[in-house]
């Protein structure tokens, strides 16, 4: 959930400040969770937010969006054609059927952990909702497959886009993933699209948030009078899944996945 901007250099990471970032992730992996279970009908997406931040301080640790770029809230809550960065509001009820996106971050000990998903509000059968949600997160894994020592990034960067493009959607190119630690954003960027076999080598201790957002119908998007909210500019749905990924020894390790969510 990042504009673009020129690469810089990339800060690998320490075994024991990945255990940082890890720790981080899972307080978002746990937020996320819960969210999702009070995902119904009538609750508007500011008493998610409450919920979020709440969650967040009882765990020691700091949202990560609230004040980043004037970004006033804990979560970013997308809903139907908002692609991302929703502004959480009391005067936004919650339907079911709707295809809702939250994004969460988190510091913790310094470091960032930042993760987000899609889903269908109050267990409505939505299928046209429920096969984007599935492709964009099988889209992610794809992607985090890729994630292997002398690999390069555009190789996932394509996988994404492949994956989503032969299920007949689009990946949105206006918003990327990015590396992640110290820092909420740091290089390199993570383009959901991208050739195989370009791109900076990927290599042990590299920690990078990977997060398709993918359109229905066109992937231009454009934001609305808030300055936050991107929309798809011709109204199809949207979905949204992100995790943060680290190259470890023994491959990827997704950093923001908790084991029952697996
Ligand atoms: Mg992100």
């Amino acid at each position: 959930m990042k504009k673009r901007k020129p690469s810089r250099r990339i800060i690998l990471k320490a075994d024991w400040e990945i255990q940082k970032l890890h720790a981080a992730n899972q307080i978002v992996a746990e937020v996320l969770l819960m969210l999702r279970e009070n995902l119904q009908q009538g609750i508007t997406t500011y008493d998610l937010d409450r919920l979020a931040e709440e969650f967040i301080v009882a765990k020691s640790a700091v949202p990560a969006f609230k004040g980043y770029r004037g970004f006033p809230a804990t979560a970013c809550i997308s809903i139907n054609d908002e692609v991302v960065h929703g502004i959480p509001s009391p005067k936004r009820v919650i339907n079911a059927g709707d295809l809702v996106s939250i994004d969460v971050g988190a510091v913790f000990d310094g470091y960032y952990g930042d993760a987000a998903l899609s889903t269908v509000a109050d267990g409505v059968n939505n299928p046209e909702a429920e096969t984007l949600i599935k492709t964009t997160r099988d889209a992610l894994y794809k992607g985090i497959e890729k994630v292997k020592k002398g690999r390069r990034l555009g190789d996932l960067c394509y996988a994404i886009q492949h994956h989503v493009e032969s299920a007949g959607f689009e990946v949105v190119k206006q918003f990327v993933g990015h590396g992640i630690g110290r820092s909420l954003h740091e290089p390199p960027e993570v383009p959901n699209y991208g050739r195989p076999g370009t791109g900076p080598v990927l290599k042990k201790g590299m920690v990078i948030a990977i997060e398709p957002m993918v359109s229905a119908g066109s992937a231009d998007v454009r934001v609305l009078s808030d300055g936050w909210t991107a929309v798809t500019a011709d109204g199809s749905l949207s979905a949204h899944y992100e995790h943060s990924v680290a190259l470890t020894e023994g491959g990827p390790l997704v950093l923001s996945e908790l084991k029952q969510d697996s």
